[in-house]
């Protein structure tokens, strides 16, 4: 028996089936709440491959808050945002400079490098990976879950756990054991993908946004990735094989600026097919699913694993309350109700972006690119077009903004600055030195300036009421009400 297959718990308060980026981010919240987990992965370490290649804002925001933030941009290249050419005319801009947010810029980092990061900052705090364990089923164990799973050894063991959460990918074993449907489509379209290098200097625009060239020969995503490779993109026909640098360059020269580079060295290159697809529930009585588990789309618009990060957001600190005896378990559900709306408006807003830069008559294109074009002159919607790939308009109300401020829409950290995963009560006062903080046992307490009525921030930086008592004794006391429902 290895020591490894020892060391595996046989019960745990919360038991995390898959450490990529949504079981690692979940990790790494509980451990920093101190709930009492274990996260296991069936490989042996992180898996290499073209991934993620971009980390947006508000996912940057949820990352400093677990102390990530800064290790993960520091390994990083900031890039302006994203662009729509129709070969060297800039159609639209959607650039992410005015974003209100401390990291107006999206992160270019690879996947490895998040997931590194992650792994770092969740051993930093104490947690760790029981890799090659594999979750092959769980049966019920009234109130929890008692999960069979084989170590690296081959021996089966079973863990017992009062939660179970899928963060383990898009075949999720945990979402096909508890029985909940993935509904939804796989598509026919092929796209090719390879990772380069170049010989010359990247287009002016390739070299800093996320550029989608549009043109009569079909699209071509170019995008800079970190250590100085840009990552390309295409729409091909059925049997077409993984680009080598010649298939490269025709892609670059055909549907590319006029003096696209010539001259690439290829370094990763694949071809895949999108599925869109977004599970019936994120939750099944003691069973949660998390990440690409709960949903998945194309990853034009580099959202899936920002959004899966979030989902873990989400869940940590509902989690943390319900098992401290704060909340009831009906706080749970709110997790596929707040997360459920996103995913789903997630994967249609994809999926109609992947289709209109995919156009493959020549004529749709031409109205298309002139539409984008009268787009980007129309007051606000390149910046409502940046907000929205940045992640910062996730809100979890559907109630109209009538100026006041809305429990469920996020706040800015650059106006409540947050305090790790602690619950913030935002109080007006005119301190000396801008903005004043403290601590009082679980709330952290901020003085803003010209702030018109207090604000009572969730641990993952959502609102959670406004005009609440500012006596941060009594907002503790009364906690439970400030809930969302
Ligand atoms: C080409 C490409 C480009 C992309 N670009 C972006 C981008 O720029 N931005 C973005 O946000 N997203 C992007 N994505 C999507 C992103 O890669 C995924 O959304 C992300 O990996 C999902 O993370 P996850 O943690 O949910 O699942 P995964 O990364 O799939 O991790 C699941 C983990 O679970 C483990 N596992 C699976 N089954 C079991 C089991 N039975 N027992 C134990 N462990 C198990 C696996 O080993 C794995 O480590 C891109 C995807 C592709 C393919």
């Amino acid at each position: 028996m290895s020591p490894a297959a020892l060391s595996l718990p046989y019960r745990t308060d919360v038991l995390i089936a898959g450490a990529g980026p949504a079981g690692l981010a979940l990790a790494a919240s509980l451990c920093g709440l101190g709930v009492d987990h274990v996260l296991i992965d069936r490989n042996a370490g992180i898996q290499p491959g073209s991934k993620a290649a971009a980390v947006q804002p508000r996912t940057l925001e949820y990352l400093d808050r677990i102390g990530v933030g800064a290790a993960l941009v520091g390994r990083g290249r900031k890039g302006r945002g994203f662009c729509l050419h129709d070969r060297e005319r800039v159609l639209l801009r959607a650039c992410y400079d005015r974003l209100d947010t401390p990291h107006p810029y999206m992160l270019l980092a690879s996947q490895q490098t998040t997931e590194r990061v992650l792994v770092r900052r969740l051993e930093e705090l104490g947690g760790s990976i029981h890799r090659e364990h594999r979750l092959l089923g769980f049966t019920s164990d009234f109130p929890g879950v008692s999960a069979m799973v084989a170590g690296p050894d081959g021996v089966l063991r079973a863990v017992s756990a009062r939660y179970l959460v899928g963060c383990d990918g898009v075949h999720s074993t945990v979402r096909d054991a508890a029985g909940i449907a993935f509904p939804g489509e796989a598509l026919e379209q092929l796209f090719a993908l390879a990772d380069v290098r170049l010989e010359s200097d990247a287009p002016e625009a390739a070299s800093r946004d996320a550029t989608f060239y549009l043109s009569e020969a079909g699209l071509l995503l170019m995008s800079p990735l970190s250590e100085g490779l840009h990552r390309l993109v295409a729409p091909v026909p059925p049997g077409t094989a993984a680009p080598d640098a010649s298939a490269v360059e025709r892609l670059l020269a055909t549907r590319g600026p006029a003096g696209a580079p010539a001259g690439v060295d290829v370094v990763a290159a694949s071809t895949y097919r999108t599925q869109e697809r977004v599970a019936e529930q994120f939750r099944a009585g003691p069973v949660f699913l998390a990440g690409d588990a709960a949903h998945t789309h194309s990853p034009a618009g580099a959202q899936g694993m920002n959004t899966g990060i979030q989902d873990a957001g989400n869940l940590a600190w509902k989690l943390h309350a319900v098992l401290t005896g704060n909340a009831s378990d009906a706080l749970l559900d709110t997790y596929h109700g707040e997360r459920w709306p996103v995913a789903t408006q997630l994967v249609a807003f994809t999926s109609q972006f992947s289709r209109i830069a995919a156009l493959a008559d020549p004529a749709a294109g031409r109205r298309r690119n002139a539409l984008l074009a009268a787009a980007a002159v129309t007051e606000g919607i390149t910046d409502w077009l940046a907000a929205t790939l940045a992640q910062l308009d996730i809100a979890y109300t559907s109630e109209p903004a009538l100026g006041a401020p809305r429990p469920g829409t996020r706040v800015s950290p650059l106006a409540v600055p947050p305090d790790g995963l602690h619950w913030t009560l935002a109080l007006p006062g005119a301190p000396r030195r801008g903005i004043t903080a403290s601590r009082r046992g679980a709330l952290a307490v901020r003085y803003v300036r010209d702030l018109p009525t207090t604000l009572l921030v969730r641990p993952d930086g959502y609102l959670a009421a406004s005009g609440v008592p500012g006596d941060p004794a009594a907002v503790i006391e009364r906690l439970g009400q400030y809930l969302p429902q």
